[in-house]
């Protein structure tokens, strides 16, 4: 049975892997501190009373202790929203450095892969469109997105050293904007935002004048990517994501429309540095792991739909 340690294992993205890899037989350890993340999202995995799933709380960025043997570890642990990341800048750096180093450490010290979870944004606002994986990007390494572009690049840079110098089997996947269920109502996300707000019956806020583009990608499919990646032989950079490009504006329509809200869209002021155009060149992933998406983004937001009814029932005050 292989044993895989999955850090940022209770946000959204990596209690997704966690039921995948449990599913696929793998005793799970899952860590997180809990600073984006809830137990929550991996509560059906503790309620199995499953001897083959723990959760253990802690911060990566200090030394990782795992008894036993380790076969893979998937190192997801980072705030993911930029909002998130705005309010915790310095814990962004931390766990994109301090936090990759010490999960390398770790999957030195047992012979395990790891994989990490970079993303679109070592691109930045990109001036290549769509993004190959050869794109080296358009970062403002001081910018307020900085705190995150810089810390994946870093990150990159050091698994691809502990691979080259210290022969640690290394897997990179590159994640473009991904929704689904679990997402957290309030993450400041576009998809939660907007979701949140039509389902209320508030206006939509889109930034700038919503021109700007990004390509959204079904949880389901990007777990399938990340899967075939982790037992592929492809050592460098892969994208994974959706290459359905929407402009922000439209996006907020579709929501609007599929919530059958009376909701409509203002207009706010747009943050410095958003990227302008957003789409994956998935060729890699197409050609080296037989991977394309396969969920309609309509689809797609259906199924999610369901989870945030849900979940604004529940958050609602109850006076509401
Ligand atoms: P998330 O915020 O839901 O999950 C991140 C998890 O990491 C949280 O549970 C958080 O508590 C945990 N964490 C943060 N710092 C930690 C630390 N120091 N020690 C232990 N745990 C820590 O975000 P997500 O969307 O699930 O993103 C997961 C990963 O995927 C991140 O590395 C993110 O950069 C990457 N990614 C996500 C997307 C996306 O569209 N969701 C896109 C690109 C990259
Ligand atoms: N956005 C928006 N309104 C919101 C939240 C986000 O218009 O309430 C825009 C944001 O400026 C960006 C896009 O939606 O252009 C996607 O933002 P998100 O935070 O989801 O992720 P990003 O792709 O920027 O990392």
């Amino acid at each position: 049975m292989p044993r895989t340690l999955i850090t940022g294992g209770a946000g959204f993205l990596g209690s997704h892997l966690c039921d995948r890899l449990i599913a696929e037989g793998h005793e799970v350890l899952c860590m997180d501190n809990l600073i984006t993340g809830s137990t929550d999202n991996v509560a059906h995995l503790f309620e199995r009373d499953d001897e083959r799933f723990k959760f253990i709380q802690h911060d990566v960025t200090n030394f990782i202790h795992v008894s036993g043997d380790l076969d893979y570890v998937l190192h997801f642990a980072s705030p993911a929203s930029p909002a998130d990341y705005l309010r915790l800048p310095i814990q962004t750096l931390k766990v994109g450095a301090l936090g990759t180093h010490k999960a390398l450490g770790l999957a030195k010290a047992k012979g395990a892969r790891l994989l990490l979870a970079s993303t679109s944004e070592v691109y930045g606002d990109p001036l290549v469109h769509p993004q190959p994986e050869d794109y080296w990007g358009n970062v403002n390494p001081i910018g307020m997105r900085g705190v995150y572009d810089e810390a994946k690049r870093f990150a990159e840079a050091i698994t691809m050293a502990y691979q080259r110098y210290h022969s640690v089997e290394t897997r990179i996947v590159r994640i473009f904007n991904t929704y689904g269920p679990r997402m957290r109502i309030d993450d400041g996300r576009a998809l939660p935002t907007f979701m949140s707000q039509a389902l209320r019956g508030e206006p939509l806020t889109v930034y700038g004048d919503g021109s700007q583009t990004r390509s959204f990608c079904y949880v389901d499919d990007l777990v399938e990517g990340i899967y075939r990646l982790l037992l592929s032989d492809e050592n460098e950079p892969v994208n994974i994501g959706n290459t359905q490009e929407i402009t922000i504006k439209e996006f907020a329509e579709e929501i609007i429309d599929l919530t059958d809200s009376k909701s409509t869209i203002t207009y706010e002021e747009l943050p410095k540095d958003d990227p302008q155009v957003r789409e994956p060149d998935i060729t890699k992933a197409r050609e080296t792991l037989g991977w394309s998406p396969t969920v309609d983004r309509r689809d797609g937001l259906r199924k999610t739909l369901d989870y945030f009814r849900e979940a604004i029932d529940v958050s609602a005050p109850a006076d509401a």
